[in-house]
Protein backbone atom coordinates (compact mmCIF):
# COMPACT_ATOMS: atom_id res chain seq x y z
CA UNK A 1 0.00 0.00 0.00
CA UNK A 2 1.48 3.64 -0.49
CA UNK A 3 1.13 5.50 2.03
CA UNK A 4 -2.20 7.53 2.86
CA UNK A 5 -2.66 11.48 1.81
CA UNK A 6 -5.30 11.05 4.95
CA UNK A 7 -5.93 9.19 7.35
CA UNK A 8 -9.67 9.08 9.41
CA UNK A 9 -9.78 7.96 12.50
CA UNK A 10 -13.24 7.18 14.21
CA UNK A 11 -13.25 7.21 18.09
CA UNK A 12 -10.13 9.05 19.75
CA UNK A 13 -9.75 7.43 23.03
CA UNK A 14 -6.83 4.98 24.28
CA UNK A 15 -6.52 3.05 20.88
CA UNK A 16 -7.50 5.68 18.29
CA UNK A 17 -5.47 8.46 20.36
CA UNK A 18 -2.94 5.94 19.95
CA UNK A 19 -2.90 5.29 16.41
CA UNK A 20 -2.59 8.76 15.94
CA UNK A 21 0.56 8.94 18.27
CA UNK A 22 1.99 6.15 16.62
CA UNK A 23 1.51 7.34 12.67
CA UNK A 24 3.15 10.74 13.92
CA UNK A 25 6.43 8.55 15.73
CA UNK A 26 6.79 6.45 12.22
CA UNK A 27 7.04 9.45 10.27
CA UNK A 28 3.45 10.06 9.04
CA UNK A 29 3.59 13.62 7.99
CA UNK A 30 -0.17 13.35 5.78
CA UNK A 31 -3.22 14.80 7.08
CA UNK A 32 -4.59 13.17 10.24
CA UNK A 33 -8.78 13.29 11.27
CA UNK A 34 -10.13 11.84 14.30
CA UNK A 35 -13.50 12.03 15.09
CA UNK A 36 -15.54 10.83 18.64
CA UNK A 37 -18.79 10.88 19.94
CA UNK A 38 -17.17 11.76 23.33
CA UNK A 39 -17.99 15.51 24.12
CA UNK A 40 -14.83 15.29 26.66
CA UNK A 41 -10.54 15.24 26.07
CA UNK A 42 -9.54 11.80 25.45
CA UNK A 43 -9.38 9.71 29.19
CA UNK A 44 -8.47 6.73 30.69
CA UNK A 45 -11.29 4.19 31.69
CA UNK A 46 -9.68 2.02 34.08
CA UNK A 47 -9.45 4.55 37.22
CA UNK A 48 -12.75 5.08 36.18
CA UNK A 49 -13.94 2.08 38.29
CA UNK A 50 -11.14 2.49 41.15
CA UNK A 51 -9.47 5.72 42.18
CA UNK A 52 -12.24 7.78 40.35
CA UNK A 53 -15.24 5.65 42.55
CA UNK A 54 -13.11 5.54 45.89
CA UNK A 55 -12.62 9.61 45.25
CA UNK A 56 -8.88 9.31 45.64
CA UNK A 57 -8.70 10.75 42.30
CA UNK A 58 -10.04 13.84 40.47
CA UNK A 59 -12.13 12.62 37.67
CA UNK A 60 -9.84 15.21 35.89
CA UNK A 61 -6.41 13.13 36.17
CA UNK A 62 -7.81 10.47 34.00
CA UNK A 63 -7.07 13.18 30.85
CA UNK A 64 -4.81 11.36 28.72
CA UNK A 65 -3.02 13.80 27.31
CA UNK A 66 -2.76 17.49 27.67
CA UNK A 67 -4.30 20.05 25.25
CA UNK A 68 -1.11 21.03 24.36
CA UNK A 69 0.02 17.78 23.87
CA UNK A 70 -2.87 17.27 21.67
CA UNK A 71 -2.44 19.87 19.46
CA UNK A 72 1.45 18.88 18.78
CA UNK A 73 0.05 16.19 16.83
CA UNK A 74 -1.14 18.30 13.79
CA UNK A 75 -4.92 16.69 13.80
CA UNK A 76 -8.03 17.77 13.42
CA UNK A 77 -10.11 16.50 16.29
CA UNK A 78 -13.85 16.51 15.85
CA UNK A 79 -15.10 15.78 19.61
CA UNK A 80 -19.03 15.11 20.12
CA UNK A 81 -19.32 14.07 16.58
CA UNK A 82 -20.56 10.52 16.50
CA UNK A 83 -19.98 8.56 13.14
CA UNK A 84 -23.05 7.42 12.30
CA UNK A 85 -22.43 6.03 8.88
CA UNK A 86 -19.59 4.32 6.61
CA UNK A 87 -19.20 3.71 3.26
CA UNK A 88 -15.96 1.71 3.47
CA UNK A 89 -14.98 1.67 -0.10
CA UNK A 90 -15.28 5.19 -0.21
CA UNK A 91 -14.01 5.45 3.51
CA UNK A 92 -16.19 7.61 4.13
CA UNK A 93 -17.99 8.65 7.38
CA UNK A 94 -20.77 11.22 7.75
CA UNK A 95 -21.36 11.98 11.18
CA UNK A 96 -24.67 12.76 13.16
CA UNK A 97 -24.75 16.54 12.15
CA UNK A 98 -24.58 15.17 8.23
CA UNK A 99 -21.06 16.09 7.84
CA UNK A 100 -18.69 14.17 5.60
CA UNK A 101 -15.07 12.73 6.34
CA UNK A 102 -13.19 11.35 3.51
CA UNK A 103 -9.77 9.36 4.04
CA UNK A 104 -7.31 7.38 2.22
CA UNK A 105 -7.52 5.40 5.02
CA UNK A 106 -9.51 4.40 7.90
CA UNK A 107 -9.09 3.43 11.05
CA UNK A 108 -12.34 1.81 13.37
CA UNK A 109 -11.49 2.34 17.22
CA UNK A 110 -14.97 2.82 18.52
CA UNK A 111 -14.52 0.60 21.65
CA UNK A 112 -17.81 -0.96 23.11
CA UNK A 113 -20.85 0.15 24.53
CA UNK A 114 -22.24 -1.54 27.81
CA UNK A 115 -25.16 -4.35 27.84
CA UNK A 116 -28.00 -3.45 29.44
CA UNK A 117 -31.33 -5.28 31.05
CA UNK A 118 -34.75 -4.48 30.61
CA UNK A 119 -35.99 -1.09 31.30
CA UNK A 120 -33.16 -0.28 33.18
CA UNK A 121 -32.86 3.04 31.39
CA UNK A 122 -37.01 4.21 33.21
CA UNK A 123 -35.21 4.07 36.71
CA UNK A 124 -33.12 6.47 38.50
CA UNK A 125 -30.38 4.81 40.36
CA UNK A 126 -29.25 2.78 37.96
CA UNK A 127 -26.09 2.97 36.51
CA UNK A 128 -23.50 1.53 34.19
CA UNK A 129 -20.14 2.01 33.81
CA UNK A 130 -18.22 3.03 30.86
CA UNK A 131 -17.30 6.59 30.72
CA UNK A 132 -16.19 9.42 32.55
CA UNK A 133 -20.14 10.38 32.58
CA UNK A 134 -21.07 7.64 34.37
CA UNK A 135 -18.45 7.48 36.71
CA UNK A 136 -19.07 10.93 38.04
CA UNK A 137 -22.71 9.99 38.11
CA UNK A 138 -22.51 6.75 40.22
CA UNK A 139 -19.98 8.30 42.24
CA UNK A 140 -22.51 11.21 42.77
CA UNK A 141 -25.43 8.54 43.80
CA UNK A 142 -22.80 6.41 46.17
CA UNK A 143 -22.75 6.83 50.09
CA UNK A 144 -21.41 5.52 53.11
CA UNK A 145 -24.45 3.71 54.23
CA UNK A 146 -26.22 3.47 51.04
CA UNK A 147 -27.07 -0.32 49.81
CA UNK A 148 -25.70 -1.28 46.23
CA UNK A 149 -26.14 -4.35 44.35
CA UNK A 150 -23.48 -5.11 41.58
CA UNK A 151 -25.59 -7.26 38.69
CA UNK A 152 -22.56 -9.08 37.42
CA UNK A 153 -19.49 -11.03 38.46
CA UNK A 154 -17.01 -10.30 35.49
CA UNK A 155 -13.47 -7.86 36.21
CA UNK A 156 -16.06 -4.92 35.96
CA UNK A 157 -18.66 -5.76 38.50
CA UNK A 158 -15.81 -7.20 40.71
CA UNK A 159 -13.85 -4.08 40.79
CA UNK A 160 -16.92 -1.85 41.04
CA UNK A 161 -17.46 -3.71 44.60
CA UNK A 162 -14.55 -3.74 45.75
CA UNK A 163 -14.24 0.23 45.51
CA UNK A 164 -18.05 0.58 46.63
CA UNK A 165 -16.62 -1.36 49.69
CA UNK A 166 -13.61 0.98 49.99
CA UNK A 167 -16.63 3.77 50.39
CA UNK A 168 -18.18 2.24 53.43
CA UNK A 169 -21.30 1.44 51.11
CA UNK A 170 -23.16 -1.79 51.90
CA UNK A 171 -22.76 -4.10 48.80
CA UNK A 172 -24.17 -7.24 46.91
CA UNK A 173 -23.54 -8.54 44.38
CA UNK A 174 -25.38 -10.48 42.22
CA UNK A 175 -24.04 -12.95 39.10
CA UNK A 176 -24.57 -16.00 37.07
CA UNK A 177 -21.72 -17.75 37.19
CA UNK A 178 -20.40 -19.52 40.33
CA UNK A 179 -17.64 -17.78 41.45
CA UNK A 180 -15.97 -14.00 40.52
CA UNK A 181 -14.35 -13.88 37.32
CA UNK A 182 -14.38 -17.69 37.16
CA UNK A 183 -14.82 -16.49 33.37
CA UNK A 184 -11.14 -14.45 32.88
CA UNK A 185 -9.24 -16.59 35.38
CA UNK A 186 -11.05 -19.61 35.80
CA UNK A 187 -12.57 -21.74 39.45
CA UNK A 188 -9.58 -21.99 41.75
CA UNK A 189 -8.58 -18.10 41.14
CA UNK A 190 -12.34 -17.25 41.11
CA UNK A 191 -12.37 -18.96 44.54
CA UNK A 192 -9.61 -16.99 45.75
CA UNK A 193 -11.00 -13.75 44.51
CA UNK A 194 -14.91 -15.13 45.90
CA UNK A 195 -13.32 -15.41 49.51
CA UNK A 196 -11.30 -11.86 49.65
CA UNK A 197 -14.43 -10.05 48.82
CA UNK A 198 -16.41 -12.09 51.20
CA UNK A 199 -13.83 -11.56 53.86
CA UNK A 200 -14.27 -7.99 52.96
CA UNK A 201 -17.89 -7.61 53.85
CA UNK A 202 -19.31 -7.92 50.09
CA UNK A 203 -23.16 -10.49 50.81
CA UNK A 204 -22.71 -12.64 47.14
CA UNK A 205 -25.43 -14.07 45.35
CA UNK A 206 -23.83 -16.47 42.91
CA UNK A 207 -25.26 -18.94 40.28
CA UNK A 208 -28.16 -17.33 40.34
CA UNK A 209 -29.77 -14.91 37.30
CA UNK A 210 -31.19 -11.19 37.61
CA UNK A 211 -35.10 -11.25 36.96
CA UNK A 212 -35.81 -7.67 37.04
CA UNK A 213 -34.97 -4.45 38.84
CA UNK A 214 -38.06 -3.36 40.96
CA UNK A 215 -39.02 0.58 40.96
CA UNK A 216 -40.58 2.52 43.96
CA UNK A 217 -43.88 4.46 43.41
CA UNK A 218 -41.64 7.09 42.47
CA UNK A 219 -39.79 5.67 39.40
CA UNK A 220 -36.53 5.14 41.36
CA UNK A 221 -35.00 1.62 41.50
CA UNK A 222 -35.46 -0.46 44.88
CA UNK A 223 -34.39 -3.48 44.54
CA UNK A 224 -33.40 -6.70 42.22
CA UNK A 225 -35.48 -9.35 42.23
CA UNK A 226 -33.21 -12.78 41.57
CA UNK A 227 -34.96 -15.70 39.62
CA UNK A 228 -34.47 -17.88 43.15
CA UNK A 229 -37.40 -15.32 44.19
CA UNK A 230 -35.26 -13.11 46.42
CA UNK A 231 -35.49 -9.47 46.50
CA UNK A 232 -32.36 -7.42 46.81
CA UNK A 233 -33.39 -4.50 48.14
CA UNK A 234 -31.07 -1.73 46.62
CA UNK A 235 -30.75 2.77 46.73
CA UNK A 236 -28.62 2.31 43.69
CA UNK A 237 -28.10 -0.93 41.21
CA UNK A 238 -24.99 -1.33 39.09
CA UNK A 239 -25.01 -3.59 35.69
CA UNK A 240 -22.45 -4.68 34.64
CA UNK A 241 -23.16 -7.63 32.33
CA UNK A 242 -20.54 -7.35 29.92
CA UNK A 243 -21.07 -4.80 26.58
CA UNK A 244 -20.61 -5.38 22.82
CA UNK A 245 -18.38 -4.06 20.47
CA UNK A 246 -19.82 -0.59 19.15
CA UNK A 247 -20.30 -1.39 15.63
CA UNK A 248 -23.82 -0.28 15.24
CA UNK A 249 -22.87 2.51 12.69
CA UNK A 250 -21.17 0.35 10.41
CA UNK A 251 -24.11 -1.67 9.46
CA UNK A 252 -24.42 -1.70 5.70
CA UNK A 253 -20.83 -0.13 5.67
CA UNK A 254 -19.60 -3.08 3.45
CA UNK A 255 -17.89 -4.63 6.14
CA UNK A 256 -17.81 -7.97 7.87
CA UNK A 257 -19.60 -7.56 12.08
CA UNK A 258 -19.21 -10.68 13.99
CA UNK A 259 -18.01 -10.44 17.57
CA UNK A 260 -16.09 -6.78 16.49
CA UNK A 261 -15.34 -5.92 13.40
CA UNK A 262 -13.98 -8.49 11.22
CA UNK A 263 -10.29 -8.33 10.50
CA UNK A 264 -7.39 -10.03 8.57
CA UNK A 265 -4.08 -11.45 10.57
CA UNK A 266 -2.76 -7.50 9.86
CA UNK A 267 -6.05 -5.26 11.77
CA UNK A 268 -7.11 -5.16 8.10
CA UNK A 269 -10.78 -5.33 7.93
CA UNK A 270 -11.03 -4.04 3.66
CA UNK A 271 -8.80 -2.17 1.69
CA UNK A 272 -7.45 1.13 3.46
CA UNK A 273 -9.69 0.31 6.61
CA UNK A 274 -8.30 -0.81 10.12
CA UNK A 275 -9.86 -1.69 13.16
CA UNK A 276 -7.92 -1.40 16.79
CA UNK A 277 -8.98 -1.63 20.55
CA UNK A 278 -11.94 -3.48 21.90
CA UNK A 279 -13.92 -3.04 18.52
CA UNK A 280 -11.24 -5.12 16.36
CA UNK A 281 -12.04 -9.05 16.31
CA UNK A 282 -8.74 -10.20 14.37
CA UNK A 283 -6.76 -13.33 13.25
CA UNK A 284 -3.85 -13.89 15.38
CA UNK A 285 -1.31 -16.06 13.79
CA UNK A 286 0.27 -17.06 17.10
CA UNK A 287 -2.89 -19.02 17.87
CA UNK A 288 -4.21 -19.68 14.94
CA UNK A 289 -7.97 -18.15 15.66
CA UNK A 290 -9.82 -15.16 15.61
CA UNK A 291 -9.45 -13.13 19.14
CA UNK A 292 -11.20 -9.50 20.52
CA UNK A 293 -9.33 -8.36 23.55
CA UNK A 294 -10.69 -5.61 25.95
CA UNK A 295 -7.80 -4.77 27.51
CA UNK A 296 -5.76 -1.52 28.29
CA UNK A 297 -2.69 -2.82 27.11
CA UNK A 298 -4.24 -4.08 23.90
CA UNK A 299 -5.34 -0.86 22.89
CA UNK A 300 -1.48 0.32 22.51
CA UNK A 301 -0.24 -2.56 21.27
CA UNK A 302 -2.66 -2.96 18.52
CA UNK A 303 -2.40 0.95 17.72
CA UNK A 304 1.53 0.15 16.75
CA UNK A 305 0.57 -2.34 14.58
CA UNK A 306 -2.17 -1.03 12.81
CA UNK A 307 0.13 2.55 12.42
CA UNK A 308 2.34 0.65 10.71
CA UNK A 309 0.55 -1.56 8.41
CA UNK A 310 -0.99 1.64 7.71
CA UNK A 311 2.53 3.19 6.27
CA UNK A 312 2.96 -0.34 4.37
CA UNK A 313 4.42 -2.98 7.17
CA UNK A 314 2.31 -5.91 6.32
CA UNK A 315 3.10 -7.09 10.23
CA UNK A 316 1.13 -9.37 11.59
CA UNK A 317 -0.43 -8.63 15.15
CA UNK A 318 0.53 -11.80 17.30
CA UNK A 319 0.24 -10.45 21.09
CA UNK A 320 0.60 -12.27 24.55
CA UNK A 321 -2.68 -11.05 25.92
CA UNK A 322 -2.35 -9.13 29.46
CA UNK A 323 -5.07 -7.38 31.43
CA UNK A 324 -4.44 -6.26 35.36
CA UNK A 325 -7.55 -5.30 37.96
CA UNK A 326 -7.04 -4.13 41.16
CA UNK A 327 -9.61 -4.82 43.70
CA UNK A 328 -8.72 -4.27 47.74
CA UNK A 329 -5.07 -4.27 48.31
CA UNK A 330 -4.97 -7.47 45.48
CA UNK A 331 -3.33 -6.51 42.78
CA UNK A 332 -3.66 -9.28 39.91
CA UNK A 333 -2.26 -9.65 36.52
CA UNK A 334 -2.69 -11.99 33.62
CA UNK A 335 -1.01 -12.96 30.95
CA UNK A 336 -1.95 -15.10 28.20
CA UNK A 337 -5.31 -16.97 27.73
CA UNK A 338 -5.93 -18.51 30.70
CA UNK A 339 -9.46 -20.59 29.85
CA UNK A 340 -11.63 -21.33 32.92
CA UNK A 341 -11.00 -24.84 32.39
CA UNK A 342 -7.37 -25.18 32.38
CA UNK A 343 -5.50 -27.09 34.98
CA UNK A 344 -4.09 -24.41 37.37
CA UNK A 345 -0.70 -24.58 40.18
CA UNK A 346 0.71 -22.30 42.66
CA UNK A 347 4.41 -22.17 40.84
CA UNK A 348 5.59 -19.41 43.12
CA UNK A 349 4.70 -17.61 46.42
CA UNK A 350 1.63 -19.08 49.13
CA UNK A 351 -2.59 -17.24 48.54
CA UNK A 352 -2.09 -17.54 52.36
CA UNK A 353 -0.03 -14.78 52.31
CA UNK A 354 -1.62 -12.91 49.77
CA UNK A 355 1.18 -13.07 47.04
CA UNK A 356 1.53 -15.79 44.38
CA UNK A 357 2.08 -16.74 40.96
CA UNK A 358 -0.43 -19.25 39.05
CA UNK A 359 0.03 -21.39 36.18
CA UNK A 360 -2.44 -22.47 33.72
CA UNK A 361 -1.84 -25.70 31.59
CA UNK A 362 -3.82 -27.35 28.89
CA UNK A 363 -3.41 -29.71 26.07
CA UNK A 364 -0.23 -30.25 27.51
CA UNK A 365 1.08 -26.68 27.27
CA UNK A 366 1.35 -22.99 29.64
CA UNK A 367 -2.12 -20.98 27.97
CA UNK A 368 -1.74 -18.56 30.92
CA UNK A 369 0.26 -16.92 33.94
CA UNK A 370 -1.52 -15.30 36.90
CA UNK A 371 0.16 -12.56 39.40
CA UNK A 372 -1.37 -12.10 42.53
CA UNK A 373 0.66 -9.02 43.91
CA UNK A 374 3.44 -10.98 42.39
CA UNK A 375 4.39 -8.85 39.32
CA UNK A 376 7.93 -9.02 38.60
CA UNK A 377 8.00 -13.09 39.28
CA UNK A 378 4.39 -13.38 37.00
CA UNK A 379 6.87 -11.61 34.31
CA UNK A 380 9.72 -14.25 34.48
CA UNK A 381 7.22 -16.91 34.20
CA UNK A 382 4.95 -15.29 31.22
CA UNK A 383 8.78 -14.81 29.39
CA UNK A 384 9.56 -18.37 30.10
CA UNK A 385 6.20 -19.75 28.73
CA UNK A 386 4.15 -17.27 26.72
CA UNK A 387 7.04 -15.64 24.51
CA UNK A 388 4.91 -17.10 22.16
CA UNK A 389 1.36 -17.59 22.63
CA UNK A 390 -0.18 -21.31 22.57
CA UNK A 391 -3.50 -22.95 21.48
CA UNK A 392 -5.86 -24.48 23.42
CA UNK A 393 -9.63 -23.16 23.62
CA UNK A 394 -9.55 -20.17 25.54
CA UNK A 395 -12.27 -17.72 26.21
CA UNK A 396 -12.38 -15.63 22.87
CA UNK A 397 -12.54 -12.56 24.78
CA UNK A 398 -10.67 -12.06 27.38
CA UNK A 399 -11.15 -9.12 29.17
CA UNK A 400 -15.16 -9.05 29.71
CA UNK A 401 -17.95 -9.11 32.52
CA UNK A 402 -20.48 -11.23 31.61
C1 LIG B 1 -14.49 1.12 34.02
C2 LIG B 1 -13.44 0.38 33.24
C3 LIG B 1 -12.31 -0.12 33.89
C4 LIG B 1 -11.33 -0.80 33.17
N1 LIG B 1 -10.25 -1.31 33.83
C5 LIG B 1 -9.30 -1.97 33.14
C6 LIG B 1 -8.18 -2.54 33.82
O1 LIG B 1 -8.05 -2.45 35.04
N2 LIG B 1 -7.26 -3.21 33.08
C7 LIG B 1 -7.37 -3.34 31.73
O2 LIG B 1 -6.50 -3.96 31.09
N3 LIG B 1 -8.42 -2.81 31.06
C8 LIG B 1 -9.38 -2.15 31.73
N4 LIG B 1 -10.47 -1.63 31.06
C9 LIG B 1 -10.57 -1.80 29.60
C10 LIG B 1 -9.88 -0.69 28.82
O3 LIG B 1 -10.18 0.56 29.35
C11 LIG B 1 -10.32 -0.78 27.37
O4 LIG B 1 -9.84 -2.00 26.87
C12 LIG B 1 -9.83 0.37 26.51
O5 LIG B 1 -10.41 1.57 26.94
C13 LIG B 1 -10.19 0.13 25.05
O6 LIG B 1 -9.86 1.26 24.30
P1 LIG B 1 -10.61 1.58 22.94
O7 LIG B 1 -10.02 2.88 22.48
O8 LIG B 1 -10.60 0.41 22.05
O9 LIG B 1 -12.14 1.79 23.32
P2 LIG B 1 -12.80 2.93 24.19
O10 LIG B 1 -11.87 3.33 25.29
O11 LIG B 1 -14.16 2.46 24.55
O12 LIG B 1 -12.93 4.17 23.20
C14 LIG B 1 -13.83 4.17 22.12
C15 LIG B 1 -14.11 5.61 21.75
O13 LIG B 1 -14.92 5.61 20.57
C16 LIG B 1 -15.95 6.56 20.72
N5 LIG B 1 -17.07 6.17 19.86
C17 LIG B 1 -17.94 5.12 20.00
N6 LIG B 1 -18.80 5.07 18.97
C18 LIG B 1 -18.48 6.12 18.16
C19 LIG B 1 -19.00 6.59 16.93
N7 LIG B 1 -20.03 5.99 16.32
N8 LIG B 1 -18.43 7.69 16.36
C20 LIG B 1 -17.38 8.31 16.97
N9 LIG B 1 -16.84 7.89 18.14
C21 LIG B 1 -17.39 6.81 18.72
C22 LIG B 1 -16.29 6.52 22.20
O14 LIG B 1 -16.93 7.71 22.59
C23 LIG B 1 -14.91 6.36 22.81
O15 LIG B 1 -14.31 7.61 23.07
C24 LIG B 1 -11.47 -0.95 31.76
C25 LIG B 1 -12.61 -0.45 31.10
C26 LIG B 1 -13.59 0.21 31.84
C27 LIG B 1 -14.82 0.76 31.15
Amino acid sequence: MTRPGKVVIVGGSSAGLATAEALRRQGYEGALTVLDAERHLPYDRPPLSKQVLTGAWEPSRTQLRSQQQLASLDAEFLRAAPAVICDAGERAVTTATGRVVRGDALVIATGLRPRTLPDQDELAGVHVLRTFDDAVALRRDLAAGRRLVVVGEGVLGAEIAASARGMGVEVTLAGFGSVLMGTQIGAMMGGLLTRLHTERGVDLRLGVAVEALAASGGGRVCGVRLSSGELLPADVVVVAIGARPATEWLEGSGLTLGDGVECDAYCRAAPGVYAVGDAASWHHEGLGRRLRLENRTNATEQAQTVAANLLGAERPYTPTPYFWTDQYDAKLQVHGLPAPAAETHIAEGDPAQGRFVAVYRENGGVTGVLGWNMPKQARLLRQKHLATPRGGKPAATVRSAP
